[in-house]
């Protein structure tokens, strides 16, 4: 649809230097630690526990074989929001319904580990959300089909995992976020959607989230963080989100960027839990 495309950019063009603006303000005002901020604090109070841990390390360079090599920021999921009259950029924290539900996310997929993980999910009849690579997604295209039928949603976490994001230029920011969704959307079919945009690490700027914003994707980050991607061991894992959890939230794991079995083995014991505790299972806000 070249109409609709032409006018995306135009919209983009025209918000650029808006939020060029806004990222150097950011940088000013905050210097390269944004995490546990008081303005992040304001964003997710039940979650400033985990922002000081969660984004940076939980997407380290070893974690993803596309991942950039330079080590990510303190920036991260932490960031402030962008200025009022722009709510749909600001970072999402919490599930679409609220009260006793909870929100899965697998990053960094599609891998070897997905189909074992809607297998779970399937026997459980939970919901989940895959922030998804672009290229990984066009490498199997069944996987992300797969995912569609089952009635979970898409996330688009770009396509070369760049860490850290924010540095890089509009316009390869643009790329990261606008290529992987089309790789994205061409592998799911017709009609795929992709609701989110998920920045490596959590590196959310103003203006990579000014950038989803203008491909309809609403930012989201994350509430607990599992650190599953380190392999701390199932045990761990599964103490980390039940420790971490609070009705609302969103848990962040992985499907891909490595060895993903104990993340496996720590949702087989993770879903049961969730639904023992009178969770039910939700998407994030959008
Ligand atoms: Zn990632």
């Amino acid at each position: 649809m070249p109409t609709q495309g032409t006018h995306r950019r135009l919209l983009r063009r025209a918000a650029a230097g808006c939020a060029a603006v806004l990222s150097l303000a950011l940088v000013c005002a905050c210097g390269t630690t944004h995490a546990g901020s008081s303005a992040a604090s304001a964003v997710r109070p039940s979650a400033s526990a985990s922002a000081s841990s969660s984004p940076s390390a939980s997407d380290s360079p070893s974690a993803h074989p596309t991942a950039h090599p330079a080590p990510a920021p303190a920036t991260t999921a932490a960031a402030p929001p962008l200025a009022a009259g722009a709510p749909e950029s600001s970072i999402v924290y919490s599930t679409a319904t609220g009260g006793r539900t909870v929100a899965l996310s697998f990053d960094d997929g599609p891998g070897p580990a997905t189909p074992k993980i809607l297998d779970l999910l399937a026997q459980y009849h939970a919901k989940a959300t895959f922030c998804e690579i672009g290229p990984q997604a066009a490498a199997d295209p069944a996987i992300v089909q797969r995912i569609r039928a089952a009635g979970h949603r898409l996330c688009d976490h770009t396509v070369h995992h760049p860490q850290p994001m924010h540095t890089l230029s509009h316009d390869k920011q643009t790329y990261e976020i606008d290529a992987a969704k089309d790789m994205i959307v061409k592998a799911g079919g017709p009609g795929t959607e992709v609701s989110w945009f998920r920045a490596p690490g959590g590196d959310f700027s103003a203006d990579n989230r000014q950038i989803a914003v203008q491909d309809d994707l609403r930012p989201l980050g994350w509430t607990v963080d599992t650190r599953d991607w380190a392999r701390p061991g199932v045990d761990k894992i599964l103490a980390t989100a039940q420790r971490q959890l609070h009705p609302g939230g969103v848990i962040l794991m992985h499907d891909g960027g490595g060895d993903r079995s104990q993340t496996v083995a720590a949702l087989a014991e993770l879903l049961p839990w969730l639904v023992q505790q009178g969770y039910t299972f939700d998407f994030p806000a959008s």
